[in-house]
């Protein structure tokens, strides 16, 4: 077992001074990471009155031997490092002996220690930063440090601190976090004597969010497990149902250590986009592995904010591997499902479906990286640009063919000029006209997008529009996309542009506003891979082209709406491209409930 060193003083100055200590919840970090440090596979913790009155924290970890009590008190003491060249380790992993130090100045500290080849255990108690002296104590093997009344003697502290059950709030979430990081500990959280949860540290991380966040966050999670280059990232995300209105759920480690790093998590979400709402947050616990020397040394001193190296492939790691796991999941399950008896000789009649099962495996294993990478950019598509052809469309109607009858569609009216009301079965439907046109507008511009197939009108009267120098550079660098959407745009001296060609005809206002939304769009500044911002684009037009909601339509056209919806539904497309759904669906039985026909 390493032995408790004092830092030589060259590296306690180089070490950033910073305060350890700042509330509660950062205490708890503390004195957890030193248990997970110490090899616990138990830890319990318990706090009272938000954890400024008592925090306590017990492990079964290798203990601290008797003559090391003190030492491990002092400033800048840790048994974790001993040389500078560690230094770079010592910041990524958060040693730097100073938790104990800075704890122990503004609080009371029991310690109740003892390693497995000790006789009997140590107490000891160290108050305002002076030891008291030791005891001999029975107890088991691990720790139990216990701290009270924290900042009692830092006046400015205590008013710094907000109610205790704010406090308890961060402190449980703080675990929580931990936990999750760590479902091969068993961690107990009690809060004020009842018990908040507990996780049974069989190393399945969905159980700890099933203890931490219950049965509904649970039922709906993705694993995910990424390799690329250096970097490798597991960990679950949920299903785009899962959502909050913030981000209090998104977790993300770095080698398991708790980081906060807005970057990472925007990329993240951008993954999800058009799968979740604008505003709505998915939740996702993610763990980068990644060599350490590539996480930047200049942290924060509550080591919650990491800087990296290279950091565009670490964040396209990051977007890939929540895509990808999204992906899988929503791969329509008859061909998941089909996956497993490719091999076998397949019935005559089910030859189309064999094809596609062959044609599914062989993107996911055998296609080149681009591919999938073009792939990857759609959250629901199944075919890559090259292989959207002719064939691709014959077999998909020939699926449709010879899919079970299908049940008639019994069109009922419009609701609202906004909604279309249908019924199916035993089903009744209430489809929202704007959101399944702009997705039926979108899938379609998409495909013609990445065919580079001409779409365009040409307008009457050209627009002229003025523009700032940097929205002029945009639409200069990504003149050809422009192109590729429709547009034909031209310099109009040095601070406007000429519109000839739109995508889309519309009044001229609604043409500069799409202009200006997708400069915006496009521009780099937003962390996000430039496939996605293409398709920022694209759903920008959509959405200008869409039916609006308040516009009455005939049943000519909302039955051709509901089939090509349903069509998209089969494809598992079943929301706009912001996340909003496209219809809703009622079953008889449910009405028949509303009406208390039946019970
Ligand atoms: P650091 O964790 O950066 O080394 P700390 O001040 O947090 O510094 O802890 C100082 C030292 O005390 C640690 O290096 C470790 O040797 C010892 N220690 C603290 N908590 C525990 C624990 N729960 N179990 C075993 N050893 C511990
Ligand atoms: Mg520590």
């Amino acid at each position: 077992m390493a032995e408790i060193k004092v830092l030589p003083g060259l590296i306690a100055d180089k070490i950033a001074a910073g305060e350890v200590a700042e509330r509660p919840s950062a205490v708890v970090k503390e004195l957890v990471e030193n248990s997970i440090d110490a090899g616990a596979t138990k830890i319990s913790v318990e706090i009272r009155n938000g954890g400024i009155k008592y925090i306590s924290v017990e492990d079964n970890g290798k203990g601290i031997k008797k003559d090391e009590i003190e030492t491990a008190f002092l400033r800048h003491a840790t048994s974790k490092l001993r040389e500078i060249e560690d230094l770079e380790k010592i910041r990524t992993m958060g040693f730097r002996g100073e938790a104990l130090a800075s704890i122990s100045a503004v609080a009371q500290v029991e310690v109740i220690s003892k390693t497995a080849d000790a006789p009997s255990g140590t107490y000891m108690k160290v108050e305002r930063g002076i030891a008291q002296p030791k005891e001999d104590i029975a107890c088991n093997n691990g720790t139990i440090m216990v701290v009270e009344n924290l900042f009692e003697n830092v006046p400015a502290r205590m008013k710094f601190l907000k109610k205790d059950s704010t406090e308890a709030g961060y402190i449980s979430d703080v675990v929580s976090r931990i936990a999750m990081a760590h479902p091969e500990i068993m961690i107990k959280m009690t809060v004020d004597g009842k018990e908040l949860f507990s996780t049974n540290g069989d190393g399945d991380i969905k159980n700890v969010v099933l203890n931490v966040y219950g049965i509904d966050y649970a039922k709906a999670l993705i694993e995910v497990d990424y390799k690329e280059g250096p970097v490798h990232i597991t960990g679950v995300i949920g299903k785009p149902e899962i959502v909050r209105g913030n981000r209090s759920r998104q977790t993300i480690f770095v080698n398991k250590r708790y980081i906060k790093n807005y970057g990472v998590a925007k990329v993240a979400e951008e993954a999800y986009r058009n799968a979740v709402m604008v505003g709505k947050f998915p939740f996702f616990v993610l763990n980068i592995d990644l060599p350490s020397e590539l996480v930047d040394v200049n942290v924060h001193p509550a080591k919650t904010e990491v800087k990296f190296a290279n950091e565009k492939e670490l964040m396209e790691a990051v977007y890939h591997s929540v895509k990808n796991a999204l992906f899988k999941d929503t791969t329509p399950e008859k061909v998941q499902e089909k996956k497993s008896e490719e091999v076998k000789p397949e019935p005559e009649n089910n030859t189309v479906q064999f094809r596609m099962n062959f044609k599914s495996n062989f993107k996911r294993e055998e296609a080149p990286k681009k591919e999938i990478e073009n792939l990857l950019s759609y959250t629901v598509r199944e075919e890559t640009a090259e292989e959207k052809s002719e064939k691709d469309f014959e077999e998909i109607l020939e699926i449709v063919e010879e899919k079970e009858p299908e049940i008639p569609v019994k069109l009922v009216g419009q609701l609202f000029d906004t909604y279309i009301l249908y019924e199916q079965g035993e089903n009744f439907f209430l489809l929202d006209q704007h959101a399944g046109h702009e997705r039926l507008r979108f899938e379609k511009l998409k495909e013609d997008y990445i065919n580079k197939k001409k779409f365009g009108q040409v307008l009457m009267i050209p627009v002229v529009m003025n523009v700032t120098l940097s929205e002029m550079e945009i639409i200069k660098e990504y003149s050809e996309y422009f192109d590729r959407m429709g547009f034909e745009i031209e310099e109009f001296g040095n601070d406007g542009i000429v519109i000839r060609q739109t995508p889309i005809i519309t009044d001229d206002n609604e043409i500069k506003a799409l202009v200006s939304e997708i400069v915006t769009a496009f521009d780099e500044k937003k962390k996000m891979a430039f496939a996605d911002r293409e398709e920022a684009a694209l759903d920008m037009i959509s959405c200008k082209y869409a039916i609006k909601a308040n516009h009455k339509l005939t049943s000519y056209e909302m039955e051709d709406l509901i089939l090509r919806v349903n069509e998209l539904k089969d494809k598992g497309i079943t929301t706009c491209p912001h996340g909003r759904p496209i219809q809703v669906q009622y079953t008889k039985t449910e009405i028949e409930k509303m009406f208390k026909r039946i019970v």
